[in-house]
């Protein structure tokens, strides 16, 4: 059962229910903000180098306790590059950066969540945990692997990294034509 939405989140005003082009949504009466749904984009890195990927033991609820791969959610103003790659410092202490976009989880929920996992190049420093969201931090093996207590979601991404049979889809930095203000990945 999902509330519905009773003032505009851009203006304060009131919401209506009304037609928005044959769905009935929760509009603003005042300006223009259509209440399209409760989403949420999560981002994961996929670090690997030397055969090893970088995982991180979570310190909090939910999953504590579990390794899984850097990660969190997106920034209202930050560019998604920016933001895992920020993931990634803050959690650990690696410095990496996007290459490709290589897996994509959708999960239908009251917060309908998206997650986009990339391939990340390896730059610099050696893993090391926060102490706030994780308490360990280091690159495994898929030997090493079996014997942690993986996420099953952070398997099932561990597999996409070693065993993905495309490049996905890669960081445009210079497209064809001029797109500012557009983080563009492309096959
Ligand atoms: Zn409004």
């Amino acid at each position: 059962m999902q509330m519905d939405a009773k003032f505009c989140m851009a203006c304060g005003h009131e919401l209506e229910t009304r037609d928005v082009d044959g769905t009935m949504r929760r509009a603003c009466t005042s300006c223009s903000f259509v209440h399209w749904g409760n989403y949420s984009i999560g981002v994961g890195a996929l670090v690997v180098k030397e055969d090893k990927i970088l995982l991180v033991r979570r310190a909090q609820e939910p999953g504590k306790g579990k390794w899984t791969n850097p990660g969190g959610y997106i920034e209202q103003m930050e560019a998604i590059q920016d933001t895992i790659q920020r993931e990634v410092l803050e959690e650990c202490g690696v410095q990496a950066i996007v290459k490709n976009v290589v897996a994509l989880r959708d999960q239908p929920r009251s917060i309908h969540n998206l997650y986009v996992a990339f391939e990340m190049e390896y730059v610099s420093g050696e893993p090391v945990p926060d102490h706030v969201e994780v308490d360990a931090a280091g690159f495994f093996t898929l030997q090493e692997l079996e014997s942690m207590d993986v996420a099953s979601f952070t398997q099932w991404l561990v597999d996409v990294a070693f065993h993905g049979r495309s490049e996905g889809l890669r960081l445009d930095l210079s497209p064809v034509v001029p797109l500012a203000g557009y983080g563009l990945f492309r096959v």
